[in-house]
């Protein structure tokens, strides 16, 4: 506690802290708060979970006073870490009495009309804000703080003109404060324009990286699924996140693994934001243990307690496989994430490797495991269908083995068994090959 004091925080926020049993600042905090106390712009390269949300809440709390006008704006890029941060402030902010309004997309304007009159601090999405905006539904006068969390996401999910539309409608007499996994020189050019000399900070990410594994089994694409459920049956774990590249392939995933007695739920961005919120909230509890996820819609989550992330699909780009296995080995808890690699993930897994050469991920040997039935629907199947005849100009292997008619022409239902992907299996031994004498060999 006595740490937390010379950093010179707000008694309110000195409460939360210790209610909240925290021993000592993380790195980021101690770094950056005496800098946002002093006032000064800042631009800080830390990861999520590293504890930048108090970092910068704790400048805000200080210096916000509970006048009802909207003293600090803080951009997140989804709507999910939107909510987390507003949550976190609002607990930080406790003891104040500060009103923490969140505003985002995909819920109705209307009562964030209403709580926007009311409003201390406000944590959006750039999208929603703008619509806001637009709609004279927010008054943006009185800011004094300007958040950016998670600055380089934003850019890469094409926000830079709305957030550079927000910034333009806050006062220019406020301080702007930028955090962000990386700086590229998109941002540089952001922060040249909008901040005024804003001192750099760079912390490491709170994740323990002693005590996070990282693996990888190399399995066929058509048994991928079912070392899934071997490992998941067989690997002793409290929370579960599986990672997906598509909003398809987690639908996939759920739905197979609750065939397989698996309590598993989706989150993607094909789902309605009630719902979203309403899943992240039951795994938050552990009212379920699986949660089955794309990028976007579990980027920047902080949840206590996940000791397993599986890439089923392995990422195209790093810094999202980065993002996801920081989901897990958080706050000095063990943590393992493993990768399910098969032909299809080769040239994604090498990209991430060539990008991040500081990744140590092992391979593993592949267990024996029994193969499972894996259900697909007419829809995945239809496009699997016109993709594969497209490409290969024939149907060979959708004929049954026993040379009776496929499935499919026999319209038999809207499940076929046993095949549990939609992606194309020619070129698998090459890509195998190449595969091996690149990474198992050295
Ligand atoms: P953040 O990076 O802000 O999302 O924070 C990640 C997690 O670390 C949150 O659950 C915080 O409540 C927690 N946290 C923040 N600062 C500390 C600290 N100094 N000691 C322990 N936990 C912390």
């Amino acid at each position: 506690m006595e740490k937390f004091k010379e950093l010179g925080l707000d008694e309110h926020v000195l409460r939360v802290i210790s209610n909240k049993k925290f021993e000592k600042p993380s790195e980021i905090q101690k770094k950056t708060i005496p800098i946002i106390l002093e006032g000064k712009d800042l631009i800080a390269g830390s990861e999520t979970g590293s504890g930048k949300t108090l970092a910068f809440g704790a400048g805000i709390i200080k210096n916000t006073k509970k006048d009802r006008k909207i003293n600090a704006l803080i951009l997140t890029p989804t709507r999910e870490l939107c909510e987390q941060v507003a949550r976190s402030i609002e607990e930080f902010s406790y003891y104040k009495g500060l009103e923490v309004v969140a505003v985002y997309g995909g819920v109705s304007m209307n009562n964030q009309i209403k709580k926007l009159t009311m409003a201390d601090i406000v944590v959006a999405t750039p999208g929603r804000l703008l619509d806001h905006l637009r709609n004279n539904s927010i008054d943006l006068d009185n800011v004094k703080f300007l958040v950016l969390d998670e600055a380089d996401r934003m850019w890469d999910m094409g926000f830079k003109e709305d957030v550079s539309k927000i910034v333009e409608a806050c006062p220019k007499d406020r301080q702007t404060l930028l955090f962000s996994a990386t700086i590229s020189r998109e941002l540089s050019e952001f922060s040249r324009k909008h901040m005024k000399s804003p001192i750099e900070i760079q912390a490491s990410s709170y994740v323990d990286a002693s005590k996070l594994k990282q693996i990888y089994y190399d399995v066929k694409d058509s048994e991928k699924f079912s070392l899934l459920i071997y490992l998941l049956k067989n690997e002793k774990a409290h929370l579960i996140m599986i990672f997906c590249n598509t909003r398809r392939n987690v639908d996939f995933v759920v739905k197979n693994l609750k065939e397989q007695g698996i309590n598993a739920q989706a989150i993607h961005g094909g789902m309605s934001q009630e719902k979203r919120n309403t899943t992240l909230k039951r795994f938050d509890n552990s009212k379920v243990n699986v949660l089955v996820a794309t990028d976007v819609a579990a980027r920047g989550l902080d949840i206590k307690g996940v000791s397993h992330i599986y890439n089923y699909d392995i990422p195209m780009d790093a810094r999202d496989y980065v993002h996801r296995i920081g989901r897990t080995a958080r706050a000095g808890a063990e943590g393992i994430a493993i990768n399910l690699l098969a032909s299809r993930d080769y040239d994604n897994f090498s990209s991430v490797q060539k990008n991040n050469r500081e990744l140590k991920i092992k391979n593993e040997m592949t267990p024996r495991f029994d193969k499972v039935f894996v259900k697909i629907n007419r829809e995945e199947r239809q496009g699997r269908s016109f993709r594969r005849d497209n490409r290969q100009g024939n149907k060979r292997s959708y004929q049954r083995k026993d040379n009776r008619n496929s499935y499919n022409s026999r319209g038999r239902n809207d499940e076929r068994k046993n095949r549990e992907d939609n992606f194309p299996r020619h070129g698998f031994n090459a890509k195998r090959k190449r595969f091996i004498n690149k990474f198992k060999k050295n």
